[in-house]
């Protein structure tokens, strides 16, 4: 059975190299409102090589990948439509994250097509809180994606095991996400799915923004198709309206408030009444949140896309800025980098 992915898909146009569910109410929900969301994204062709050939083709043997190619080691996940495993690429000792999906079951969602624009998508993005989807192969019944291994796992289980993080470690994810957020809004991505589950973070702790099942590119319309997990869509989603990517800097608002509180502030007892409270913009601040916080997830939760604050904006707020000084002063009481013999 084809999917498609033996046809050369569109790629960017671009000198530079960019690249679910916990409770009833965060199952991603995509209802196509108008016709112009069902258009593809408008995603110019790249001169020369194909996206095909490049995701394809290992570049060091110039061969196919294949899954021969590959050690295959701990499961590390399973999600909606395959699993996750540990795999070292066997010639250079690479490690690497092989994401199985089953076809099958992707054509029965009826994702194949989402399933591609997530690939050609992340593909192209190049950050360093973006996780790397390095290449796909695929076979008869499934797809491989090769990605960056992120050693730490889903966020969300950190926040769930600490019930809430402290407000200068939500800031420190805060800044990775909002790095990772700018610059896939300046090459007309919107990631559309913000959600701790979509958060992986590396061996060192660093923030990877994965999962751009939801993300569009988008240069010249704007969107209408209701998508994401209910609890993060900003009220102009809810509502069908035309959005743009600063949907993502409401879901960088419910974010920090979850981070910070532990849950999100629109969580309600079912999607009827989650969604009237979005609509709504109903905030409840419990006492332990400091003003700066307050004010910082205010700026960001404006229910008018025009009033929230820029993602530019963010590293001069009280809230960011506290947490950064005090971690140049930590820095500079117990400096990390020791030279030797320097
Ligand atoms: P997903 O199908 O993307 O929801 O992934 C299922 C699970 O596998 C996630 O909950 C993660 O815990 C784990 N996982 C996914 N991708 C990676 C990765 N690149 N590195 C480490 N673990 C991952």
């Amino acid at each position: 059975m084809s999917i498609g992915f033996a046809q050369t898909p569109q790629s960017y146009t671009s000198t530079s190299r960019f690249s679910h569910t916990r409770h009833s109410n965060s199952a991603p929900i995509c209802r196509k409102l108008s016709k112009a969301a069902n258009t593809k994204p408008d995603i110019e062709k790249r001169k020369g090589k194909s996206f095909q050939d490049r995701c394809l083709i290992n570049r060091r043997t110039k061969k196919e990948w294949k899954l021969t190619d590959f050690d295959i080691g701990q499961s590390l996940g399973r999600g909606k439509f395959g699993n996750v495993v540990l795999a070292r690429e066997k010639d250079n000792q690479f490690i690497c994250a092989l994401k199985v999906l089953y076809k099958d079951q992707l054509k029965k969602a009826n994702i194949e097509h989402q399933v591609r624009r997530e690939i050609e998508i992340q593909y192209h993005l190049r950050h360093e809180n973006i996780l790397k989807l390095f290449g796909y192969f695929y076979d008869e019944k499934r797809i491989f994606l090769i990605l960056e291994y992120a050693k730490g796992g889903e966020l969300y289980k950190h926040l769930k095991a600490k019930k809430r993080f402290d407000e200068d470690t939500a800031a420190k994810y805060i800044v990775s996400l909002a790095s990772a957020l700018d610059y896939i809004h300046l090459h007309n991505v919107i990631h559309r799915d913000i959600k701790p589950e979509n958060i992986l973070l590396d061996g060192k702790g660093n923030l990877k923004l994965a999962d751009f099942g939801w993300a569009v590119h988008t240069p010249l319309h704007r969107r209408t198709t209701v998508c994401g997990t209910l609890d993060y869509l900003a009220p102009e989603i809810v509502l069908g309206k035309h959005h743009d990517e600063k949907v993502d800097n409401w879901s960088l608002g419910v974010l920090t408030y979850e981070f910070i509180v532990g849950r999100p502030p629109f969580e309600a007892d079912g999607n009827k009444a989650t969604y009237l409270r979005i609509k709504a913009g109903e905030l409840h601040f419990p006492s332990h949140v400091s003003s700066a916080a307050e004010d910082f997830i205010r700026c960001l939760l404006q229910r008018d896309p025009s009033r929230r604050m820029k993602l530019s904006a963010i590293y001069a707020h009280p809230f960011i800025k506290k947490s950064q000084s005090k971690d140049i002063i930590q820095q500079e009481q117990c400096p990390s980098t020791v030279i030797v013999g320097g």
